[in-house]
């Protein structure tokens, strides 16, 4: 836009340079230089005051445009609802049709999600949801791991830039639960919790490797625990979840956190040790990693470890699921295709 007069064209500048900076854009039609314009109107000679006027009004017209346009993306911006599963400016036939219990239903990792917690829920365990965004002490110091040792390598996830870590387990919480629950130790009652969550890995996707996936741990902490809780323990939740009699083989293993720590093996629920494509014909299905909290663990997070004892395990809740229902494809649960959905509701 161009102005006769060259000290209304200075002015102009001048203002719209400033209007950016400024939140509340109204503020430019109150600017000295604009009032000052405006004042020199009355003393100027007549044959200049009709184009000097002309060119001071078009400014003012520019700045009034410039600022309403801007109060209207305001309000356009402020009406986008975030939350809305479909594109919002899209027409309303374009949309899907709102969801019901008729349309949708549980994703199928969410419905024996639940299964699971509810049947660790009649042993007397309390459900903490896990965290999806955690800190290296959680991730890894509280849980015993040295720094520098190269057990954290078996953990590779995800980093943000402020050094937040995407947790690669449930075990995040560990140490959170202790110090929430020692109290109860004190007066007689076990520190018993499930705590679930979803949990990252820097993968190499295939179908049986997904870099996002869910996990189920358990706590359990009094006195006098030893391996054979345990065992009794899991042995209950897995014949309950699975409707039958298994047997349950452990060997020892390593993890940080529990000392001994040990690998659980069920006997096969689909074959009876016979052998079947879901066990590799070997009759035995290896789901999960358990043991003896670490005294260092309990230590962290404010447990007596010269009175109290606890055992800690967890699995994979995608595999569990797989196997229940002959999934072949990790990656079909975070796919989104209704197809495979569909097969669940
Ligand atoms: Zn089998």
């Amino acid at each position: 836009m161009s102005y006769k007069n060259q000290r209304v064209a200075d002015v102009a500048d001048l203002l719209k340079e400033r209007l950016s900076s400024l939140d509340d854009k109204k503020q430019i039609l109150r600017a000295v230089e604009l009032k000052a314009l405006f004042a020199e109107l009355p003393n100027m000679p007549a044959d200049e005051r009709a184009s000097f006027g002309k060119d001071i009004n078009k400014l003012k017209q520019e700045l009034e445009n410039y600022i309403n346009v801007s109060a209207d993306s305001r309000v356009l911006v402020d009406q986008i609802d975030v939350t809305a599963p479909f594109d919002i400016n899209s027409p309303v036939q374009m949309r899907p049709r709102l969801l019901s219990a008729e349309h949708g239903s549980s994703h199928p990792l969410m419905s024996e999600l639940k299964k699971v917690v509810d049947i660790f829920g009649r042993m007397g365990f309390v459900h903490m949801d896990s965290r999806q965004i955690d800190d290296e002490y959680h991730m890894f110091d509280s849980l015993n791991f040295p720094s520098g040792h190269p057990a954290r390598d078996d953990y590779d996830t995800f980093l943000t830039t402020d050094g937040f870590v995407a947790p690669a387990h449930v075990s995040v919480m560990q140490n959170r639960l202790q110090k929430k629950y020692a109290v109860n130790l004190n007066e007689g009652k076990p520190i018993a919790v499930v705590y679930t969550g979803r949990t990252f890995r820097n993968e190499d996707v295939d179908a049986r490797h997904e870099h996002t996936f869910y996990q189920v741990e358990i706590s359990y902490i009094d006195k006098d625990i030893n391996t054979s809780n345990l065992v009794a323990t899991f042995k209950t939740f897995l014949e309950e979840y699975y409707q039958q009699d298994l047997d349950i083989r452990i060997q020892p293993f390593y993890f940080p956190f529990t000392e001994p720590s040990f690998e659980m093996a069920l006997s096969c629920p689909f074959c009876k040790k016979k052998g079947c494509h879901v066990c590799s014909q070997s009759g035995w299905i290896e789901l999960l990693g358990c043991g003896m909290i670490n005294p260092n663990v309990m230590k962290m997070g404010g447990i007596d470890t010269d009175n109290f004892t606890g055992f800690a395990g967890g699995l994979g809740l995608d595999r569990l699921v797989m196997m229940k229902y002959g999934i072949e494809d990790v990656r079909h649960f975070e796919s989104g295709k209704l197809d495979f959905l569909r097969q669940f509701s």
